[in-house]
């Protein structure tokens, strides 16, 4: 980890200011919960960012890590582990001996929301960490949005004007290069009814592949 990495981590984990967040992430975080905001996680030297929309009440909020511990974290990284950016294909603690190689993944909202519904205002909130996050790395080069809040949170990282509406495949080039890729969540809610599946994903991840080169 960098020193400028790890100084945004700290800034992220300290973050009270989201009043409703801050109640909820505490009430949520259970005897063995962190109870605190989520930083990103994986590679410092990740040329692919996955954004998801929010830290998961029963997932990041309960094992301090982002996209662990839930069934949308099991998708997330198998599809990962298949495309060559994980270690291994799953992702339940902290000690589980995860690593990602050149990829590194957050939530544009990095508390739990209430019914797992950020608002508006808690997105516009957290995009300085986004945008903090992704200087410190330095090297991304696509951005993969699961699902349309991850992309409208993205696109208002890059300053897009105007925002192209959400849509599975479709890629959105900042002003600097950086690719703004869009995917649906991983989501159990998406995988069961088919609106994604495995060989989706992959397309995404090896899509992301060739535009981080
Ligand atoms: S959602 Fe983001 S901005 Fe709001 S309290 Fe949590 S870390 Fe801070």
């Amino acid at each position: 980890m960098t020193d400028e990495v790890s100084a945004v981590a700290r800034a992220i984990v300290s973050c009270t200011r989201c009043p409703r967040l801050v109640a909820w992430r505490t009430e949520t975080a259970g005897p063995a919960g962190v109870g605190s905001p989520v930083a990103g996680f994986g590679d410092p030297q990740a040329g692919v960012f996955l954004l998801g929309m929010a830290t998961a009440a029963a997932g990041g909020n309960c094992t301090g890590r982002a996209f662990t511990g839930n069934r949308s974290a099991r998708t997330l990284v198998a599809a990962l582990h298949r495309a060559g950016f994980a270690n291994q294909p799953t992702s339940e603690h902290v000690g589980d001996g995860l690593r990602l190689d050149r990829a590194w993944m957050a939530s544009a909202v990095r508390c739990p929301p209430p019914g797992n519904r950020p608002l508006a205002a808690e997105r516009d909130a957290c995009l300085g960490h986004l945008r903090a996050e992704l200087a410190a790395l330095g090297r991304v080069r696509v951005v993969v949005c699961l699902g349309v809040f991850a992309w409208d949170a993205a696109l208002r990282c890059v300053d897009a004007d105007p925002r192209p509406r959400f849509r599975h495949g479709r890629e959105h080039v900042g002003p600097d290069g950086l690719v703004v890729l869009g995917c649906y969540h991983p989501s159990p809610q998406n995988t069961a009814t088919g609106l994604l599946t495995p060989p989706m994903l992959d397309a995404v991840l090896h899509r992301a592949r060739e535009l981080m080169v």
